[in-house]
């Protein structure tokens, strides 16, 4: 998203449909460091509208094929990158055409003929209006990632994986594909705390995450922590021969080579427990809490063949050892 400060001017699109008007408001808009596209009437305006944002729009009321109302209403409706601050010209100054613009979604509205000092000083209250409304959507945004991240990590925390898993599920189902999720616990991590300190076993769980999330794809899989030292990581499109490599990788990868932490290097393992769909994506009873609970029960076997080690459980087949190291 383009940062909106009041220093700035943003992009105006202006609609006029008399020719000379719009070559002077251009003129006075220019003037005054705005970068201006100018158009006709509202149907090119909205067609350049879904071309590209613009922050500002000054829009004549009266235009033909679609007026600067209808135009407002549209605009209101379309999903845009930021907020459009929608200004009004008009020749009409009752006070029931004024409630009638501002009702259709204007922010304001300037009687004609414009005053330019006036027009511009509406055009940087705008401006205000404009920065407010960003620096909300940035700060919604953030608390939006925080919400749903663990601070240690940065893996997705908990509260984001009940959420999204079965939106995942959904689509699988929807689309005819398979999804498998890895549960993965760091194999007697209270070790690792007890003899180098909590702080270190900080480190090796940020580690982790890091070197896991280097080793799934960046654009569709994704890893949650689940609780202290266990993460699920989600593989869309993924079958279970598929994810039985891909915890693999991970696990070798974590075995074989130690992890840097302060005061020294900590040799680490990880245990895997992997369920899957079938090919073709859940079936209908299926549920995503059977799927986690799947994962738990083969990781457990992991855990019991000896740790270091994957197990995996296609939902509908026999649990199997997949690997062992
Ligand atoms: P196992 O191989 O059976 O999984 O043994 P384990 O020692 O890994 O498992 P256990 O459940 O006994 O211990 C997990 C430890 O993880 C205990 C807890 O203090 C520690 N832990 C949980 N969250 C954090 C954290 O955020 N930071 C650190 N440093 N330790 C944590
Ligand atoms: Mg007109
Ligand atoms: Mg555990
Ligand atoms: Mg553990």
């Amino acid at each position: 998203m383009t940062p909106i400060t009041v220093d700035e001017s943003p992009a105006i699109l202006l609609a006029e449909d008399d020719p000379v008007t719009r070559m002077l408001m251009t003129r006075f808009l220019k003037n005054a460091g705005y970068e201006v596209d100018a158009v006709a009437n509202g149907c090119e305006a909205l067609d350049r509208m879904t071309k590209r944002y613009y922050p500002m729009l000054v829009t004549d009321w009266e235009m033909p094929q679609m007026d600067g109302i209808a135009l407002c209403k549209a605009v209101r409706n379309m999903q845009l990158d930021g907020y459009v601050y929608a200004l009004l010209l008009t020749a009409r100054d009752a006070k029931e055409h004024v409630i009638a613009g501002l009702e259709a979604g204007a922010d304001d509205y300037l009687v004609k003929p414009v005053h330019e000092p006036e027009l511009i000083a509406r055009l940087n209250a705008g401006r205000r209006i404009l920065a407010l409304e960003h620096s909300l959507r940035v700060a919604n945004q953030r608390n939006r990632i925080l919400s749903i991240t663990d601070a240690l990590t940065g893996a997705y925390n908990r509260r984001y994986l009940m959420e999204q898993l079965p939106r995942e599920f959904e689509r699988c189902r929807r689309y005819g594909y398979p999804l498998s999720v890895l549960m993965c616990d760091l194999d007697h991590f209270k070790l690792i705390n007890d003899e180098l300190g909590h702080a270190a076993g900080d480190d090796v769980l940020q580690q982790f995450a890091c070197r896991a999330q280097k080793f799934i794809r960046s654009n569709s899989d994704w890893i949650a922590r689940y609780g202290g030292e266990e993460f699920l990581i989600v593989l869309p499109e993924t079958s279970h021969d598929e994810a039985v490599v891909v915890a693999e990788k991970i696990r070798l990868l974590v075995a074989s080579m130690p992890f840097s932490i302060h005061g020294g290097d900590a040799a680490v393992t990880v245990s895997f427990g992997i369920a899957s769909t079938g090919p073709t994506g859940p079936d209908l009873g299926l549920k995503v809490d059977a799927m986690i609970r799947a994962a738990d029960e083969s990781l457990y076997k992991s855990k019991l063949a000896g740790r270091n080690c994957s197990t995996g459980q296609q939902m509908g087949v026999p649990l199997a050892l997949a690997a062992h190291a």
